[in-house]
């Protein structure tokens, strides 16, 4: 697999952002007076060396500390690169390293599943982090894309770094392990955070204003609300897409069906076929 790391762009006044390759996912850099937070870490512990030090390079003072906005691989599998330094994450994120899944993501990329480590600074609801006299709030808003989204944000500079609660370089990513009915309640966590001029850097892809975001949310609630209509009128998975409305497209429609009828199904919300009255 080809790995790079791409330039540090400024998105703000000390705040930049470098996409890594080959999964185009943004990390994030906060630049202090006296040091540097890295935010996501790439895909894998090589990786993460790498952007550590292209991170100094840029900032020109050292890394501090790195933050993990989820357990998926192109954010938490760098962190190897940053052992050493305090790392921050849900503490989900640690347990999900001992889960054959996230072993067997490692395998995929080509990544040694034993080089991986642990969050050494893992949180459940928020941390304050001072990076070298630059003040950076971590804050996990409950379960949506993972069961441990973290958010970081800079509030000097109005910048948000929200992981892959937000995409913009296509659909947000609906895995296995999403949590579709609480996702839109994470995001408004985030956007209880954002003002008129706030940039929010997703996970992929450019950075977003305030409308993208909330225009994003409602799409994610929207899909959710669509598919539990469908079932409340019976409707089984199969003949959903036809007979629904849709905000996304139909690939990305199609490939979360299945997910989000069985998350109804564990509330109990399942298509009741409707006999003729006679
Ligand atoms: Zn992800």
């Amino acid at each position: 697999m080809q790995f790079s790391v791409g330039e540090f762009l400024p998105v703000a006044e000390g705040v930049l952002v470098a996409v890594a390759e080959p999964a185009a996912v943004n990390i994030g850099l906060v630049v202090g007076p006296s040091g540097c937070l890295v935010i996501d870490t790439g895909s894998s512990p090589e990786q993460g060396a790498l952007i550590r030090e292209r991170a100094e390079q840029a900032a020109g003072v050292p890394v501090l500390a790195a933050v993990v906005t989820h357990w998926h691989h192109d954010h938490f599998f760098g962190l190897a690169g940053f052992a050493d330094l305090p790392g921050y994450a849900h503490e989900s994120v640690a347990e999900w390293l001992g889960h054959a899944e996230c072993r067997r993501d490692a395998t995929e990329v080509g990544v040694d599943p034993n080089a991986l480590v642990a969050p050494s600074h893992p949180f459940s609801l928020a941390r304050v982090i001072d990076v070298g006299g630059r003040r950076v709030e971590i804050v996990h808003f409950g379960r949506g894309h993972t069961d441990g989204d973290v958010v970081a944000f800079v509030p000097d500079a109005g910048v948000i770094f929200t992981g892959d609660l937000l995409e913009s370089a296509g659909p947000p990513a609906f895995g296995a392990d999403c949590h579709l009915k609480e996702w839109p309640s994470a995001v408004d966590g985030v956007l209880g955070l954002v003002a008129e001029e706030t940039v929010l850097v997703p996970g992929h892809g450019p950075a977003m204003d305030r409308l993208a975001a909330f225009t994003q949310r409602a799409e994610i609630s929207g899909l959710y609300g669509q598919v539990e209509y469908l079932v409340a009128r019976g409707v089984n998975r199969e003949d959903a897409y036809e007979q629904g409305e849709w905000p996304f497209d139909e690939q990305t429609v199609r490939a979360v069906l299945p997910l989000a009828y069985a998350q109804l199904a564990d509330e109990g919300k399942v298509p009741r076929t409707q006999l003729p009255l006679v």
